[in-house]
């Protein structure tokens, strides 16, 4: 049997779960994980000349200029030809990064399998942004409340200090969630179009989400 790759986009607002879910989802699906919030912050941390041009958006919560997102994505699909498919997260972002995700992965014969959305409530959005901490080294992601480190201010795997990102001060998760609703929203309907979107509610424990989430892509998976 053949089986194709799998292709899946992962939508939300910035703190709807979407890098939570999606490392578990690429994990339990055996896809590749393209987050491209991840490669830009690694880029920022190399000090490459393109960390350096995106730094200044990311600190006002800002998109990063889609030709600068295109060039990181393109090396990372090119290096996975052949591969079981994508889990995408945090792209695409407008609509112009949609179209070029489809050319892209239509060059691989594939597209854009399920696009699933992760609805949370903007109340719950400022409060899980207030208490998410960070790894600075690995990218784990823990939250003061709702999923502290087994040793407060440590990351359980591999035991840096945990940070507050930058742009999870409150005045630059506004921003964020404003950038989200004008450029990031359209894109419901435009996979709604396409009878690929599952909207799924991203409110309850981590687990109750995964649930539906797996639920979701596999039944999407044969459209
Ligand atoms: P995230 O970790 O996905 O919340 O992304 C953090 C920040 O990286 C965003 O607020 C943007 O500044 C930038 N970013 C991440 N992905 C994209 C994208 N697809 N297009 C433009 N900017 C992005």
């Amino acid at each position: 049997m053949v089986t194709r790759a799998l292709d899946v986009v992962v939508l939300g607002a910035p703190g709807a779960g979407k890098g939570t879910q999606a490392k578990r989802l690429a994990k339990e699906f055996n896809l590749f994980h393209v987050a491209t919030g991840d490669l830009l912050r690694e880029e920022v941390a190399k000090g490459s000349e393109l960390g350096q041009q995106a730094a200044r958006f990311m600190q006002r919560g800002e998109l990063v200029p889609d030709e600068l997102v295109a060039q990181m994505l393109v090396g990372r699909l090119h290096s996975q030809r052949g591969m079981a498919g994508c889990v995408f997260d945090g792209y695409p972002r407008t609509q112009a990064q949609a179209e070029l995700l489809d050319g892209l992965l239509a060059e691989l014969g594939r597209r854009v399998d399920v696009a699933v959305y992760l609805e949370v409530s903007d109340d719950e959005i400022v409060s899980r942004l207030g208490g998410r901490r960070t790894c600075p080294r690995c990218g784990a992601v823990f939250h003061v409340r709702t999923q502290p480190p087994a040793q407060e201010g440590l990351c359980d795997v591999c035991g840096t200090a945990l940070v507050v990102r930058d742009d999870d001060r409150e005045d630059i998760v506004r921003q964020r969630l404003a950038v989200y609703r004008s450029h990031t929203e359209p894109l419901l309907q435009l996979y709604a179009g396409r009878g690929v979107l599952r909207r799924i509610s991203g409110e309850g424990s981590p687990e109750q989400v995964f649930g539906r989430l797996a639920e979701a892509v596999r039944g999407g998976r044969g459209h």
